[in-house]
Formats: C-alpha cells, structure tokens, sequence
C-alpha cells in the first residue's frame, strides 16, 4: 500500500514494531520480562492459555503449591514428571534467541523470567533473573543441602522415582517457586531494581497474572518507563504500554531484532 505522497504505507503490526524498534534503539536501560508464551513455541505448554493450558486439567492448589507438595508430595510429582520431560527434551525457539540476541547487540541490559524451563540461558542470555526458580537444582526438604537435579532427573523422568538426598534421604524437591512460597528474595531484588532502574521494559509472553512478577511493569512505569508488550492476549498493562502488538513471539520478536538491526545500520 503506498500513500498520496507515494511513500510506503506500514501497516500493522508492523508499524507498532517499527515504533518499538526505535524505542529499543534510544532506550538506555532496555529490561525484558517474559512468561511461558516465551516456550510454547517449543512446546512447553503455558498455564493460562484456553485448552492446552496446564491448569485446564489440574486443580494447581493440589498439586502446585507448597501446602499440597508438604501433604501430597507424589501428586507434585506425578504432575510435574512429564512437564519436567517435555522441559528436558525442549529446545530454545527464534523467540529465546532473538532476546538473547538483543542482548548481546548491548541493548537489552538484563531478562527477567517466569519461566523455570532454563531455555533463556541456553539460548545465550546472561544477565538473566529467573524469579520463580528453575530446574537445575533441587534442595532437600529435610536437611536444606542443595544438589544439581541432573544427577537424578533421567531417572525420575524414566521410572518416576520420587527423588531423596543422597545425605539424610530427606525428598529432593526442585528449586522451582510453588504457590505459597516466597521468591528467592536476592533475585527478586535485583529484578524490581532493574524494574526501578530500566528506561523500557518489553514484556514478553506473560499474562501478568502472577503476582509480585506481574508488578514489575507498573515499578516500571512509575519510575519513568516505557512498556512494549507483545503477547496472544490482552493484559492488564496493555492500556499504560507505548506499544502493544497482539502476535505470536516467536515471529513477532525476530521481526523486532531485525528492524532494530536494520536501524542500526
Ligand atoms: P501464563 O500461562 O499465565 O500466561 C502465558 C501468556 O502467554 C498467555 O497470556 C498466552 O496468551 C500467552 N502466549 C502463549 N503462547 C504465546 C505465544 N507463542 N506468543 C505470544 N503469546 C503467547 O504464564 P505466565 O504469565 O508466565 O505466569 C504463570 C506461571 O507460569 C509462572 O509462574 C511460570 O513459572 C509458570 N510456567 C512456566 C513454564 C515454563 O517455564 N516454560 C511453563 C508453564 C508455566
């Protein structure tokens, strides 16, 4: 489409990701934050998506909270067991990549995640805030000593054995965050001071619904800035962002890279 003038016409998305694209470019202090939209392109299901979400079919005060996993602890673990599989077996999409990528461009100076799926730092982040855990490790309930969960996830995964401590044979649980339970507070720190210190925040794949997370964004805009927000549904934040582009991820963020890289030109 071409207008009077005769100049290309954009249309959108398109014309929101250019807008945000610029925005990236003369951003100081540009943070991420993204949810489980981030990994469903590769397969990891969300939690709040219409039908293929996880809690359609599981009621996640019994199985995914602290209370039930104290009560119940084989229910967590029968729960999480093929989601743990799925999470191993996961590759990082063109989404994961594209953030990283902005990373090492120097724009974006630090992701904050949801997700506990790890495929942000596999795809090459660094600076990155995993506020609800992740599965790398697994502390013991009993004596509190932390192990790396790859010494054991195979197995689980394979024959679903609960896994104990190899010290006081206390259950081994996975250092991700249940309903109930405190954020790690050191990263929950540093993602509300890079909240606080960030001129733009591009939020990623999260229906902010998950509280102290989906919080970041109005620190964000209270202390100055702006918000780009690309997601499959609306949230609450839409109406306070600069840019909002209702798209799937993993084509809406390589798109963003490549715009912000053509400007750098
Ligand atoms: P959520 O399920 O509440 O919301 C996901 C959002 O992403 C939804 O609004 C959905 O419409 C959108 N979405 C899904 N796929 C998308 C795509 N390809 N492109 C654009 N948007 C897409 O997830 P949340 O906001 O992260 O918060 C809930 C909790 O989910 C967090 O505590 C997180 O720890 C946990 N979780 C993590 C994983 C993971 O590590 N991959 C998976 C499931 C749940």
């Amino acid at each position: 489409m071409v207008d009077s003038a005769g100049t290309p016409e954009l249309t959108p998305p398109f014309d929101a990701l250019q807008r945000a694209a610029e925005m990236l470019r003369n951003a100081h202090h540009a943070v991420a934050l993204t949810g489980a939209g981030l990994s469903t392109p590769s397969g990891i299901p969300d939690f709040r998506s219409h039908y293929t979400g996880l809690w359609d079919q599981v009621d996640p005060m019994e199985v995914a909270s602290i209370f039930g996993f104290r009560r119940q602890p084989a229910a967590f673990f029968d729960w999480v067991r093929p989601l743990t599989r799925t999470i191993v077996e996961a590759q990082p999409n063109p989404a994961h990549y594209a953030l990283a990528e902005l990373e090492t461009q120097g724009i974006l100076k630090a992701l904050i995640t949801q997700n506990i799926d790890m495929l942000h730092s596999r795809a090459g982040t660094q600076m990155l805030y995993e506020v609800h855990g992740h599965l790398r490790e697994s502390t013991c309930v009993e004596c509190f000593q932390t192990f790396p969960s790859e010494t054991f996830l195979d197995n689980f995964i394979n024959t679903g054995a609960i896994p104990h401590c190899p010290v006081c044979d206390g259950i081994l649980k996975p250092n991700v965050i249940l309903f109930g339970e405190a954020l790690p507070v050191k990263v929950l720190n540093a993602a509300q001071r890079e909240a606080q210190g960030c001129d733009l925040m591009l939020i990623a794949g999260s229906s902010l619904e998950v509280a102290p997370a989906s919080e970041l964004p109005l620190i964000a805009i209270a202390h100055g800035a702006q918000i780009i927000l690309i997601n499959f549904e609306p949230t609450y934040i839409d109406e306070q962002a600069a840019v909002v582009v209702y798209g799937d991820v993993a084509e809406e963020l390589p798109r963003l890279v490549k715009l912000v890289e053509s400007s750098l030109l």
